[in-house]
């Protein structure tokens, strides 16, 4: 070998970066490989926030939320389809994770809601920033202030095992070393998912054939591949998540918390047709009923102001704007008269506080400040919920539900969690709990052995 340390990580994603300080803060030496020539994968990308319950955060706004609460809905996103020991291990160290975050410099202060959630949860950095680029952020300076071994364009290949089948490293290639192995007692696998990959997307789910992704290019899912030849076993891998509004002009996505914070969703007709904060599977099958298979979010400066991540896609030229709802239906061959109707009706709805139309349980403000704002989306693959088959402790499971000792998995590479569904600000959360977890069990692994 090449390099002999305690714990090697393969990506360096959320959970790949969490996983690789833990375990050295647990006392391991530890390198972190990248295929990619940027670290972040995904994980960077996120714009929602971090979900957990009964924080500091949430009491500091009066938000009264529980351990229970946050169980059940993420259960109920999932279709009761998810892992109870897992969504335990998530819920439960929710908390914990917030704290481990911002006692390392995050900014997690701000709290706002998400769909699938019945009280404000998602933490998020005040001021707007995006929680996924914070994050990587703050975990990444806590690598370099650790001195932490990280090499990018480095490809983790196939996980080696000694004869009694334990693991003792991992082959890997690197874009100008070529081959070598690293000697480790553990491996983490934090490759994340493969919704980019619509091969293997649409083999598992035909009818997500050609969409388009909202994934950065490494998420491909060799992962799962690399896992498998170990002798992991899998888990969900059909549960396959588009994210409903994708903008249709820009091609990114757009943050759920537009909805959160106050905008609607209406078709082509200039009618409403769903509670636009359900969960994002029931919220993308209902936009694909829609003309046209795309729909538009709508709303008013007061949303805008509330916040600042809507600048960045009004920034990109596709959001466009006017002082009246029937310009702006003109602008984008929307039905002007009907929309205008649409939002008066709305905002009655929110003066009442109930909407007896479609149910939205949050209307945090009436549309009717300043200028009106429409950007056209359309479903794209998101996340995939299936993976490699944890335990409690992250370790990776084979097909006799045996422990495959020194492999843990950690993150969107896993299975369980998120059940059929997962709910926005729910895979922050898991990559920080799951990722910590991995690196604190490989490393007291990596010392026992
Ligand atoms: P998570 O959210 O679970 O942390 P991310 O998608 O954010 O997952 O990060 C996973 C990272 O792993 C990505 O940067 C991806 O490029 C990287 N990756 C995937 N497969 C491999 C591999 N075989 N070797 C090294 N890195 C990989």
């Amino acid at each position: 070998p090449q390099d002999t340390v305690n714990v090697v990580v393969v990506g360096s994603g959320g959970a790949g970066f969490s996983a690789s300080v833990s375990a050295h803060d647990k006392g391991a030496s530890v390198i972190l490989i990248e295929k990619e020539p940027v670290i972040g994968g995904n994980a960077k990308l996120a714009a929602g926030g971090m979900n957990a319950a009964w924080t500091d955060q949430q009491k500091a706004k009066g938000i009264e939320d529980s351990l229970e609460l946050m169980t059940k809905d993420t259960m109920k996103g999932g279709r009761n389809l998810n892992d109870p020991a897992l969504v335990d291990v998530l819920v439960s160290h929710s908390k914990g994770s917030v704290d481990w975050m911002t006692a390392m410099g995050a900014d997690l202060s701000d709290v706002g809601r998400m769909g699938g959630a019945s009280v404000n949860r998602t933490h998020r950095p005040t001021g707007g920033a995006g929680v996924g680029a914070h994050v990587i952020q703050v975990l990444y300076d806590n690598a370099v202030k650790r001195d932490i071994d990280m090499r990018m364009n480095t490809r983790g290949i196939e996980i080696l095992k000694d004869n009694s089948g334990k693991v003792k490293g991992l082959l890997v290639k690197g874009m100008y070393k070529g081959y070598y192995w690293i000697k480790a007692d553990a491996v983490i696998l934090a490759t994340g998912g493969f919704a980019k990959n619509n091969e293997r997307v649409s083999k598992l789910d035909p009818k997500l054939k050609g969409f388009v992704s909202t994934n950065q290019p490494g998420a491909t899912g060799d992962g799962i591949d690399v896992a498998a030849n170990a002798g992991a076993a899998m888990q969900d891998l059909q549960y396959i998540q588009a994210h409903p509004t994708l903008s249709v002009k820009g091609g990114v996505m757009v943050t759920e918390a537009v909805r959160g914070n106050g905008a609607i969703l209406v078709n082509r007709e200039g009618k409403r047709f769903v509670n636009e904060i359900t969960t994002r599977d029931k919220a993308a099958a209902a936009i694909l009923e829609q003309t046209g298979k795309t729909a538009f979010l709508i709303f008013d400066d007061s949303v805008r102001k509330s916040l600042k991540k809507i600048d960045k896609y009004i920034g990109l030229g596709v959001v466009p704007s006017a002082d009246s709802l029937v310009k702006l239906g003109k602008l984008e061959n929307i039905d002007g008269k009907a929309l205008t109707e649409t939002v008066a009706r709305y905002n009655s709805l929110v003066t009442s506080g109930k909407d007896t139309d479609f149910e939205r349980p949050n209307l945090p403000r009436a549309l009717n400040e300043g200028n009106y704002y429409a950007i056209e989306v359309t479903p794209g693959v998101h996340h995939t919920m299936g993976g490699v088959k944890i335990d409690t402790k992250a370790e990776i499971l084979d097909a006799k539900k045996q422990v495959i000792p020194g492999l843990y998995g950690a993150g969107e590479v896993t299975g369980g969690v998120h059940g059929a569904n997962r709910l926005g600000g729910n895979a922050i959360s898991d990559i920080i709990t799951f990722g910590r977890l991995a690196g604190e069990e490989a490393a007291s692994y990596s010392k026992k052995k």
